[in-house]
């Protein structure tokens, strides 16, 4: 499958690791919009958040939790956003399920 981001999950093209366990891979995001930016995301091909099924419901749990538990890790004390893009009004790009991490400086509302 032609998607950027299985084959970084599957060490196809390199990637700055964060995390890896049996269901969730979190890297750097190659262009950062905050002095911490990562990516989260299912080692399964999920297109998008609007694809999810029931036996998806799993692995979105380990999302969100790897996702605080990485913030923590990175020190993002004062707080961070978490953003999940959803098709393209949504500005995904990559039709790879992902979370953004964000954080290391001040977020606004509304965003982009
Ligand atoms: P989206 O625009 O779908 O919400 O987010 C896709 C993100 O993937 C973007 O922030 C973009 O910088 C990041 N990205 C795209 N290609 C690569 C890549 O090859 N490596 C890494 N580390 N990030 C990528
Ligand atoms: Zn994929």
């Amino acid at each position: 499958m032609d998607c950027i981001f299985c084959k970084i999950v599957a060490g196809e093209i390199p990637s700055k690791k964060v995390h890896e366990d049996e269901l969730v891979y979190a890297f750097h995001d190659i262009h950062p919009m905050a002095p911490a930016h990562i990516l989260v995301v299912p080692k399964k091909h999920v297109p998008s958040l609007a694809h999810v099924v029931a036996a998806d419901e799993g692995v979105l749990g380990r999302l969100l939790a790897t996702t605080a538990r990485i913030a923590e890790e990175q020190g993002l004390s004062q707080g961070y956003r978490v953003v999940i893009s959803t098709g393209p009004q949504g500005g995904q790009t990559v039709d790879h399920l992902h979370l953004h991490l964000l954080g290391g400086r001040q977020m606004h509302w509304p965003p982009g």
